[in-house]
């Protein structure tokens, strides 16, 4: 079976975390998770870091200290991992969809500015699939309305707009090091962002609002987000290949997206003049009614794939009768190839040849 993910994990992982499980620094104190927070928030272009025990709690950090409480709206991508949306309703506030936009399938800016509304307390970009959103229109909308606009940056470690790596583009953002995204802890999670007077609030509410002073003093109601140094200690391995996971993401996109380029009826990964892509997953899209079938041909040629996400507004809790077209398109197209930092030019080329087989003999039928 080729899957669609696997973990590139080494020696140095294997030495990092033993030597944490040595120290007997095995919570939440200890030097791999200074070291970690500096080392990933430098390579993202931040500040300030702290780690998080996952990327879903890292979101809601952030929420939580910029004070976003029931009454507000966030405004988010409804085509979006369903954990962007959960960290807004966690606050009490009022999530509210954008659509996507049709050529690089990240947030929609006209359609954002279309749904602020004076309670709108923030804009949270979400970097699908390794592609930075399109930041620029989002910051002006954001500094014109003085509206927060935060970053789901789980899957983009390293992507750039203009130039620039995503992460602290705005206030603040979020990632994840979940065991399928770019570099991992097992689980674990990052906020990062350029201001220490949030970085100290976030770090506050992390740790159960307790006092640096004063012991079991508590001066707010804050949580236990914590990473610790033993998932710290693999993520200080991670982060020094990093760049080569990156470049063969990169490498993997492009032997794909040259190999598929004359299939009929296929839409390769967008990457917009503006953006550099980490291509976290290689995603094409096909006719929605080919889709599953497609998914099913290339399981039975032992090749592992995934759909895109529902839209969040299709879901049970989030249900609403409003309608996204480019969202539910995206959604019911979507496939999601492997991907994983290993995978060889062999395997993608069995991958383009079940992709091919499938796609000729739909054309001929
Ligand atoms: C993975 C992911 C998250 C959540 O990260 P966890 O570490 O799994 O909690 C949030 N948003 C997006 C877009 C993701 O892909």
């Amino acid at each position: 079976m080729i899957p669609v993910y696997r973990p590139l994990i080494g020696a140095a992982e294997k030495s990092n975390v033993a030597d944490a499980v040595e120290s007997t620094w095995i919570s939440s104190k200890g030097s791999y998770l200074r070291r970690f927070e500096e080392g990933f928030s430098s390579f993202a272009g931040a500040r300030h870091g702290i780690a998080t025990c996952n990327g879903t709690v890292s979101i809601h950090l952030i929420l939580a200290a910029l004070g976003v409480g029931p009454g507000d709206e966030v405004i988010v991508p409804t085509f979006t991992y369903i954990a962007s949306v959960n960290a807004i309703t966690y606050t009490g506030a009022t999530p509210v969809f954008v659509d996507s936009d049709p050529v690089h399938w990240n947030l929609d800016p006209s359609d954002a500015a279309a749904k602020i509304t004076e309670r709108t307390k923030a804009i949270m970009v979400v970097h699908l699939y390794g592609h930075p959103a399109d930041m620029g229109p989002i910051l002006a909308m954001g500094r014109e309305h003085g509206i927060a606009v935060i970053e789901d940056a789980a899957e983009a470690h390293g992507a750039e707009y203009q130039g620039r790596r995503v992460g602290a583009l705005g206030l603040a953002g979020s990632f994840s090091f979940f065991g399928n995204k770019i570099i991992t802890t097992g689980e674990g999670g990052m906020v990062v962002c350029n201001d220490a007077d949030f970085a100290e609030r976030c770090s506050h509410l992390r740790g159960q609002g307790v006092s640096p002073t004063r012991t079991y003093w508590h001066d707010v109601v804050g949580f236990n987000y914590r990473m610790t140094n033993v998932a710290a200690a693999l993520g200080v391995a991670q982060l020094e290949r990093v760049d080569d996971v990156i470049a063969a993401k990169r490498r993997i996109a492009a032997r794909y997206c040259d190999a598929l380029a004359d299939i009929e009826g296929l839409t390769l990964p967008p990457e917009m003049p503006w953006a550099r892509s980490v291509y976290w997953m290689v995603s094409i899209l096909v006719d929605p009614v080919l889709r599953d079938a497609l998914m099913a041909h290339l399981k039975d040629r032992d090749i592992e794939t995934r759909p895109f996400f529902y839209p969040a507004h299709t879901l049970p809790m989030y249900a609403t009768s409003d309608r996204f077209p480019v969202a539910e398109h995206l959604g019911a197209s979507g496939i999601n190839l492997p991907s994983f930092p290993e995978l060889t030019d062999a395997e993608i080329d069995q991958v383009v040849a079940g992709v091919r087989e499938f796609m000729e003999q739909e054309a001929r039928s």
